[in-house]
């Protein structure tokens, strides 16, 4: 159990908690609200979730039916599987709103191919990845897929956009790198940030390596470069509250970001002494920068390095070697 969130008017929190995925602790739906009545997240589609839901907000004072409107954080499953079952249940089209960045995601386009684009091959055979370990994350990914329904023609929001209701005025801050189109909301009258996974309090949101680069507007988008350009971008908000996707609100986010930041310069350190021996594919680094990782998750440990290895190569202290496959990098002095 987390310890619970504060009260405030209008803001409800509904933390699920989420068998099979404890590191996350729970999925954070947060209610807003009324006028029009607004869901921030929708968790995943697991059995008996909807129905969860639907006690919680009735504990709050509303219903199913009361929703008029949804916005997602970004465009994973644990943020918005549940979309198109809460829209079936409210029984009229809740309008759902989404970074375009991130829309692709959460479209059939997606799903229907398992969550698997076919560039993960490329990047993970490139990264010395040995094709049964790839097939078992597919299948892995395959089962994700049923954790959501897909969302096709979404409305679509971007950094600076506002919503109104009566007694709620939030704001859209674009903070891409989790995601490319990972949004935070500012709820100006209870200073609460609504985090999505840019912040969380108890692990270090992943800035996952992307594919179908050439799809975002910038075709050199790095996340991790993101990803820290966008904590800088909260600095100009008075927050009180961070309301994240997963786990228990945060006070002082201030703390929480300079965790992240010495957390990221540690593991880049890692990767360049783990490169520093002799050149070497990302895959067989592994080892050398995490102390255990459980099977099947391996394309998160090749994605992280991956995406330190973009920073050490920008601070010129890493190089491509040879680009393979597998492709073989090397630490510089
Ligand atoms: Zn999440």
């Amino acid at each position: 159990m987390i310890r619970p969130f504060p009260e405030l008017e209008n803001i409800h929190a509904i933390p699920i908690e989420l068998p099979g995925f404890e590191d996350l602790k729970t999925a954070n739906i947060y209610a807003v609200g009324r006028g029009p009545f607004t869901l921030i997240d929708t968790g995943p589609k697991y059995p008996g979730l909807l129905e969860q839901l639907n006690y919680e907000l009735r504990q709050a004072g509303y219903r199913l039916g009361d929703v008029e409107r949804i916005i997602l954080t970004h465009g994973h499953i644990d943020h918005f599987g549940m979309t198109y079952s809460i829209r079936e249940a409210a029984g009229r089209d809740v309008a759902c709103y989404i970074h375009p960045e991130d829309a692709w995601k959460i479209s059939s386009a997606n799903t229907s191919q398992d969550l698997w684009d076919h560039e993960a091959y490329e990047v993970m055979a490139l990264a010395g990845m040995p094709l049964a370990e790839i097939e078992g994350i597919r299948e892995r990914f395959s089962f994700f897929k049923d954790l959501c329904d897909p969302i096709n023609n979404p409305c679509l929001m971007e950094d600076g956009d506002e919503f109104f209701g009566n007694a709620y005025h939030l704001t859209v801050i674009h903070t891409p790198g989790h995601t490319p189109g990972s949004v935070s909301l500012y709820e100006s009258r209870s200073r609460v940030l609504f985090s999505g996974d840019h912040v969380i309090k108890h692990i270090t949101p992943n800035p996952l390596i992307e594919m179908r680069r050439t799809d975002l507007r910038d075709p050199d988008y790095q996340s991790l470069r993101a990803f820290k350009k966008s904590l800088d971008k909260l600095q100009s908000f008075d927050i009180q509250y961070v309301f994240p996707g997963h786990g228990e609100y945060i006070e002082d986010v201030a703390d929480v970001i300079r965790t992240y930041s010495v957390h990221h310069r540690q593991r880049m350190e890692l990767v360049w002494q783990a490169l520093n021996n002799k050149s070497r594919p990302l895959f067989h680094l592994i080892g050398d920068v995490f102390e255990n990782v459980p099977e099947g998750d391996a394309f998160l440990a090749v994605s992280e390095i991956y995406v330190h290895l973009e920073m050490l190569i920008n601070e010129g202290r890493a190089e491509l070697a040879d680009p393979g496959p597998p492709a073989l990098y090397r630490a510089l002095p």
